[in-house]
């Protein structure tokens, strides 16, 4: 099976191609490679159909499966959708039954509280994922001061949720978990002793004596409850010289990342990824919240009713395809994994060429404005993103690591209500005129969105927005993981 995968033509062409890039030190660099994504992606594509034809349980029951080689996105758009529910329910016919598990992890990755997926993991897609990785950042650092560093990275994961760290860092690194037991955490200061200790070493790597350079941390709000550990200590994480923090597993706010930034006089960089999915989306470099996707996967925006492709700068779900040979233990086809975004068309400002997204939220933190205006607001939702931006600036809310929150409809009323944390609540004129400034912000974001999709209609629009303040803690579990 295995040499069947190093032996595929595909393969052998995909390896060649990144080490010529890597090796090429010509000016058009990044063009070439990005124009070369969309190709390879649609072969690749090819090649993930005809595997999973014949080789994944799940797919080779369906019958006249489809495999034409010129309509091969049509061949993909009549596969069916693809939910955590249905991997529950049928695990073992999305793996393919002919790997042996040497080579193999498993990881549950941050799926769900209650019911973990397991995640197998091949060295071979490990390697091929991390090779992706760096020529990404390869190819940014030509035109933007994102280059990556090679250096020793720390690695920050909960202690509870894991069964095994992400092994497809190409860099050195070493993986320190942390046990947060909301809201006891804080007083785990074991922990906190270990990781200093591990920051303030140095290590014998290639006949030289190095110190930890960057930092990768899953989900971002563990670097909260760390840096604020050492804040209380006295120490200003400064001293530790981190030269790059880089976030996945959640999203990071624009408050939080200037505060993060701040703290440790360090590059912050927030990736956005699925564990199950393998393969990370890059952050723009000039755009925060933008993900770039390279060649590993295959993405479609999707509208949530009828589950047909939106236009540029619309909105809808995310379906996310794996391509072969970067996930072929378990691949998934036309996965949704509950995030809502934008699509962003394939040539973006800081030179990327390809498939690109912006997020909006998780399914269950967003809330469809159909509801309000069905001509106006078709495909067009409030998420995460847009809260964060409309409280930015707003100090006494919660806001690190991020606002807590919930949106509400109330059709009786016609309107959304916004409920959120807020540090202290004195039922005064100031209160109100705050509520009145959010809700004007989450409503003029609304009127930015309608430009983007070049909806310049007269009707008159009324802002929809209700503004609702709660005191710390009392509107959600705030460290949860998972939708
Ligand atoms: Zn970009």
């Amino acid at each position: 099976m295995l040499k069947e995968i190093h032996h595929n033509h595909i393969v052998r062409r995909m390896i060649e191609t990144i080490k010529t890039l890597k090796s090429s030190s010509t000016a058009n660099f990044p063009d070439k490679f990005f124009t070369l994504d969309e190709k390879m992606r649609c072969e690749l594509l090819q090649e993930t159909l005809k595997y999973i034809s014949n080789q994944i349980p799940f797919y080779k029951t369906l019958s006249n499966f489809p495999n034409d080689e010129n309509e091969v996105l049509n061949s993909l758009r009549m596969l069916p959708l693809l939910e955590r529910k249905h991997v529950y329910e049928n695990h073992n016919s999305f793996v393919n039954p002919n790997i042996l598990p040497d080579n193999i992890q498993c990881t549950s990755g941050t799926t769900d509280l209650k019911r973990r997926m397991i995640i197998p993991r091949h060295k071979l897609e490990q390697q091929m994922c991390a090779q992706l990785e760096e020529l990404y950042l390869l190819c940014i650092g030509k035109s933007t001061p994102l280059k990556s560093s090679n250096g020793l990275t720390l690695r920050l994961i909960p202690a509870m949720r894991r069964m095994f760290g992400s092994s497809s860092n190409t860099d050195l690194s070493i993986t320190a978990m942390i046990d947060y037991d909301f809201p006891k955490y804080r007083t785990r200061s074991d922990y906190y002793d270990y990781i200093i200790q591990l920051l303030n070493s140095s290590y014998p790597i290639q006949g030289e004596y190095k110190r930890i350079e960057k930092l990768h941390v899953t989900p971002p709000f563990l670097i909260d409850i760390f840096t604020r550990e050492l804040l209380d200590r006295g120490i200003h994480p400064s001293v530790f010289n981190i030269k790059k923090i880089t976030c996945t597993g959640g999203v990071v706010s624009t408050f939080f990342r200037k505060w993060l930034k701040k703290q440790w006089n360090a590059q912050i960089i927030c990736n956005f990824s699925h564990t199950e999915a393998k393969i990370s989306y890059f952050e723009c470099p000039n755009t925060p919240n933008r993900y770039h996707s390279i060649i590993g996967n295959y993405l479609e925006v999707l509208d949530t009713k009828s589950n047909q492709e939106v236009e540029d700068y619309q909105e809808g779900k995310l379906v996310v395809t794996t391509l072969f040979p970067f996930q072929f233990v378990q691949p998934f086809i036309r996965y949704f994994m509950g995030d809502y975004v934008r699509k962003i068309p394939k040539n973006c400002e800081c030179g990327f060429i390809g498939q690109s997204i912006e997020w909006i939220g998780r399914q269950n933190h967003c809330i469809s404005l159909e509801c309000i205006n069905p001509n106006l607001y078709k495909k067009m939702f409030i998420g995460t993103i847009d809260v964060y931006e409309a409280l930015e600036t707003e100090n006494d809310i919660v806001q690190i690591p991020f606002p807590i929150f919930r949106l509400d409809y109330s059709p009786n009323k016609d309107m959304i209500t916004l409920s959120i944390e807020k540090s202290l609540i004195i039922d005064d004129e100031e209160n109100k005129k705050q509520a009145e400034r959010i809700s004007n912000k989450l409503f003029e974001n609304l009127r930015m969105k309608l430009k983007l999709i070049n909806c310049t209609s007269e009707i008159k629009i009324e802002n929809p927005f209700y503004v609702k303040f709660f005191t710390k803690g009392s509107l959600n579990e705030p460290y949860f993981i998972g939708t």
